[in-house]
């Protein structure tokens, strides 16, 4: 998988700071060390890694650091933050026009897995509601064209072609007006693809650009191909202007060194990650995720370690413990949910909680998810000391009654109550992968 050789040196080397007492500027600097090796190894960008070394070393030195209570966690922290700081820190969404049809231009070398992505995004917004138009510009290759049909054909969405006999610029101009006239909202043009950067190229990209003024060009590059991805992205971006990339082929055997340098090089986002070949396997991409997959700190550990920075060690071991071996129960649930609220900025911590983050991560209403958190607490609360302790006698008459306590209604009770089983499912997960002494979840 993705990352996975980055992954297991990242958290070796991280594996020894955990739960240190002390930490000295050379246990910091014997660490950066090993992360520069591993991040050189996975292809980042040498001067990204010269970058990131010294400003994590930066901080990671800091009296602060060094003189907390938890200076080993302090450190991976810092690490945590720099590399969704390099990734871009917040997801970066595409944006669409107030006079529709919105504009999609996708461009890309060949092979790049251009049309694929043409189709899946197009997958994608239909799923967002919208109703897209593909356009096939590569007028080169008559297998383009053939291809894209196919794309559509499978997906049920229409696709725009005039054959190979006009100019890409007319074709595209002709597509607006298609789609304006058959109520498409989104029109995603495939362009041609060359197997290297020419001008001709660039050219006709420019050309197809400045004609029907895309609201989003978004550079398809394969993350297998490494640095090479990330330096044709910059040329791209350079010749053309681009205003995002889709990174395909994530789910192969790429080492990530795309993933991470990307940004960092062309200053211009990862909007959608490629994931396989199905048509369903593009998502958008969430820098704090990427990280947090290639750190191996699942979102509950994080959470953990914050719960223990801020309040009490002993306590979050107890909780960690009851998390691994399926005992936690709703009455944990509510006094972390409490700690939590203690924590800091609501948007930050929600990210954290387990089945609970799906809507804030998609950045929406925080007011809204504090209310939620009110109404949670107020079904926990509901509960008898015996249903908080045992979850599984909450039958229906307890459910209506739970409802009835807490104000709120028998399905918003379900939905609390599948959430739990779901998050309980996980730590079981999570503590079994630690059985099999993969990724190890390390101590506090
Ligand atoms: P184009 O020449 O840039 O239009 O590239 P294609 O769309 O024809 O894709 C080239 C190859 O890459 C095809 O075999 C695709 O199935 C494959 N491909 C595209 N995206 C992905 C991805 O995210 N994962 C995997 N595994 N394969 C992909």
């Amino acid at each position: 998988a993705v990352f996975e050789g980055l992954s297991e040196k990242l958290q070796e080397t991280m594996k020894k700071l955990r739960g240190k007492g002390r930490v000295t500027e050379k246990d910091v600097k014997e660490m950066m060390r090993e992360i520069k090796l591993a991040l050189l190894e996975a292809d980042v960008n040498f001067k990204v890694v010269k970058d990131f070394i010294a400003k994590v070393s930066e901080r990671a030195v800091g009296q602060d650091v060094l003189e907390s209570l938890t200076p080993g966690q302090q450190v991976i922290k810092i690490v945590n933050d720099e590399l969704i700081d390099l990734m871009g820190r917040e997801q970066s969404k595409v944006s669409f026009s107030s006079r529709p049809p919105t504009v999609f231009m996708m461009v890309g070398l060949q092979g790049s897995g251009k049309t694929t992505t043409s189709g899946k995004l197009a997958n994608l917004m239909r799923k967002q509601g919208k109703n897209p138009l593909l356009v096939a510009c590569d007028v080169y290759r008559p297998a383009a064209i053939k291809q894209l049909q196919v794309v559509g054909n499978q997906l049920g969405i229409p696709v725009f072609s005039m054959g190979d006999s006009l100019s890409p610029v007319d074709i595209a101009k002709a597509s607006i007006e298609h789609a304006a006239s058959k109520q498409h909202d989104l029109v995603i043009i495939d362009t041609a693809g060359r197997l290297h950067i020419d001008e001709g190229l660039m050219d006709e990209l420019l050309n197809i650009k400045n004609s029907v003024k895309p609201h989003e060009i978004l550079l398809v590059v394969d993350s297998m191909t490494g640095q090479d991805a990330v330096n044709v992205a910059d040329s791209f971006n350079k010749k053309l202007g681009v205003d995002g990339m889709v990174l395909t082929k994530l789910d192969g055997d790429t080492r990530g060194g795309a993933a991470i340098s990307t940004k960092a090089v062309t200053g211009k986002p990862i909007k959608f990650v490629g994931m396989g070949e199905k048509l369903s396997d593009l998502e958008p991409f969430f820098p704090d995720r990427m990280v947090s997959r290639i750190l191996g700190m699942g979102d509950v550990l994080s959470l953990i370690e914050k719960a223990q920075d801020a309040f009490d060690e002993k306590k979050a071991i107890e909780m960690e413990k009851k998390m691994r071996t399926m005992q936690f129960t709703f009455d944990d649930f509510l006094e972390q949910m409490q700690q939590v609220k203690k924590m800091g900025p609501l948007s930050q911590v929600l990210n954290m909680i387990p089945g609970m983050n799906a809507k804030a991560l998609q950045g929406v209403d925080i007011d809204g998810e504090e209310k939620n958190l009110a109404r949670t607490e107020a079904i926990i609360k509901s509960m008898t000391r015996q249903e908080r302790n045992d979850s599984s006698i909450i039958n229906g008459s307890r459910r209506k009654r739970i409802a009835a306590g807490s104000g709120t209604s028998v399905q918003e009770v379900n939905k609390l109550l599948k959430s739990f089983e779901e998050m309980k499912k996980m730590f079981k997960m999570m503590s079994d992968m630690n059985k099999h002494g993969k990724k190890k979840l390390g101590k506090f």
